[in-house]
């Protein structure tokens, strides 16, 4: 069993009274961590030691900054195993997940310290005779990270890696479901040798998240937020962050559409399918939840990719024999058994899985055909090993269906075609859009982010710089300045 305390100034800390929470395996039942239950208090107490340590961390020149990144980089990869065990204890996932997820946001660290030396200001022409205007970037102050559970080790580390790389120090709320992971992302960190209060850690009880979010909102000292989690979720953080006048960047849900036009590779469509629909069993924000095939191919598709389909089974992830491990927790199961009888009652076709869970929150890969907007699961994120099929008369009967959704994350389109692919790629109103390639997908210095309810702001690349600084307007006057009285 795990322990996790409290991350603050470097030490490991109970929560006041001693308050803790448990978290169960999924899978077996088992109680896989016990956490430290943050008060407000103690997460004031966080941020004020965020806080503290800002003047000392934002004056390090970039090479220290990032010698400490690289270094905590190297030291997640070399704990990969231990991430493993504790995605499949706290999450139900599999280890090979676990083990995806340590190496990429390993990278995302490695990608953040390269960063470090890229945060560039610029020189703007003035029409003040003598003045010297310069656009320059600085680090913010605090910046709180919220993460959730379902990519643990990539999400909590997107979170607060391109924040410290610009000269902020952090806050990292820890998601209920992981709280000993995402504990474990700040130790890397420390072992680094990030100085104290540099990266703090809180966990929660699942039932005082409203109020440990709202007080670190609230904090002066935090000065920008980033929030990776449900669309519901977003609206309250946007809103409590707009009444403190703070940015925010939101990465929520998502519904991809997967596009299989007339001309597409099948083959390599069904490859593409059944990888972006059921990794990590579909609870990836990118996983593809919508296929939308053209009627000309969508019979030799659909029996393709339910072929496959059935040979993803579901098992304990423990036993490592199964592509498949557990969902997240029985709720998340019991709404994904609904959202199958609603269409089926409503005309769709199960043509893999059953639809329904086996041993708990166990699902086999699960496909539905001949879904129409009548049906729940058309429009609603199943975040589950399920995917569905609807068919489409042409390419522009296919972009309509595509955006026609509240959502707008990632993307992909099949055709052999590529300008004409292109142009598809063009008219799909999401953030991310790959041409003959998955909808899940993500590298360290890529820009990340959605549009229309799947929020807004980006990870990664250079475009993060912007949302974790500052730009300051500095002018240097020399000579006399004319003033007109
Ligand atoms: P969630 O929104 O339920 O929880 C996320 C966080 O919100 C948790 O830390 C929780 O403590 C906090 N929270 C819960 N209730 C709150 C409240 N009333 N006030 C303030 N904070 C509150 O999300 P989840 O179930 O953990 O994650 C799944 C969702 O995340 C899916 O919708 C998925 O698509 C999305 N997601 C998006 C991305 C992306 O990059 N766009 C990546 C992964 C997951």
């Amino acid at each position: 069993m795990n322990n996790a305390k409290l991350l603050i100034d470097n030490e490991g800390v109970n929560a006041a009274n001693n308050r803790t929470f448990e978290r169960k395996n999924p899978v077996t039942g088992e109680t896989a961590t016990i956490a430290a239950a943050a008060s407000p208090a103690d997460a004031c107490k966080a941020a004020d030691a965020a806080a503290a340590a800002f003047p000392e961390w934002s004056k390090m020149g970039p090479g220290a900054r990032r010698k400490i990144l690289l270094k905590a980089a190297d030291i997640m990869e070399a704990k990969g195993a231990e991430f493993g065990d504790l995605v499949l204890s706290e999450t139900g996932s599999t280890r090979m997940w676990g083990g995806f997820n340590a190496h990429l946001a390993a990278n995302m660290l490695r990608e953040a310290g390269a960063m470090t030396t890229q945060i560039q200001g610029n020189l703007i022409p003035s029409d003040t005779p003598g003045l010297m205007a310069m656009g320059i970037r600085q680090p913010v102050g605090v910046v709180l990270g919220i993460a959730p559970w379902n990519a643990p080790v990539i999400l909590g580390t997107r979170a607060i890696a391109m924040p410290l790389a610009c000269g902020n120090t952090v806050v990292l709320k820890a998601s209920e479901l992981c709280p000993a992971l995402h504990r474990l992302i700040g130790e890397c960190l420390v072992e680094a040798g990030a100085p104290a209060g540099v990266v703090n850690v809180v966990t929660n009880a699942p039932e005082d998240a409203p109020e440990i979010v709202e007080t670190l909102i609230a904090h002066p000292a935090v000065r920008r937020i980033n929030f990776t989690g449900s669309t519901r979720v977003g609206r309250i953080i946007a809103k409590l962050a707009a009444e403190h006048l703070k940015p925010v960047l939101l990465e929520l849900g998502g519904k991809a559409p997967f596009l299989v036009l007339d001309d597409a590779d099948i083959d390599e469509a069904v490859n593409g399918a059944a990888f972006g629909a059921y990794m990590n069993q579909g609870q990836i924000c990118m996983s593809t939840e919508r296929l939308i095939v053209d009627n000309a191919v969508a019979d030799d598709f659909v029996a393709k990719l339910a072929a496959k389909a059935k040979t993803l089974t579901a098992g304990d992830p423990a036993k490592a024999e199964h592509i498949l491990g557990g969902v997240v927790n029985i709720e998340a199961i019991n709404r994904i058994e609904e959202l199958v009888e609603d269409a089926v009652s409503k005309g769709a076709k199960l043509v893999a899985g059953s639809g329904k869970a086996h041993d708990g929150v166990l699902m086999d890969a699960t496909l539905l055909d001949h879904v129409t907007p009548a049906m729940r699961i058309y429009a609603e994120e199943s975040f589950g090993p399920i995917c569905v099929v609807i068919r489409a008369g042409n390419e522009d009967e296919a972009v309509r269906i595509a955006n026609d959704s509240e959502y707008g994350l990632s993307s992909a389109v099949f055709s052999t075609n590529i300008p004409r692919a292109m142009e598809v790629a063009k008219r799909i109103e999401s953030g991310i859009c790959h041409i003959n390639g998955p909808t899940v997908q993500d590298e360290a210095q890529m820009p990340f982010g959605g549009v229309k309810s799947s929020g807004y702001g980006r990870f990664g690349s250079q475009a993060s710089i912007d949302e974790f600084t500052e730009m300051r307007w500095i002018t240097l006057q020399s000579g006399k300045r004319h003033y007109p009285f």
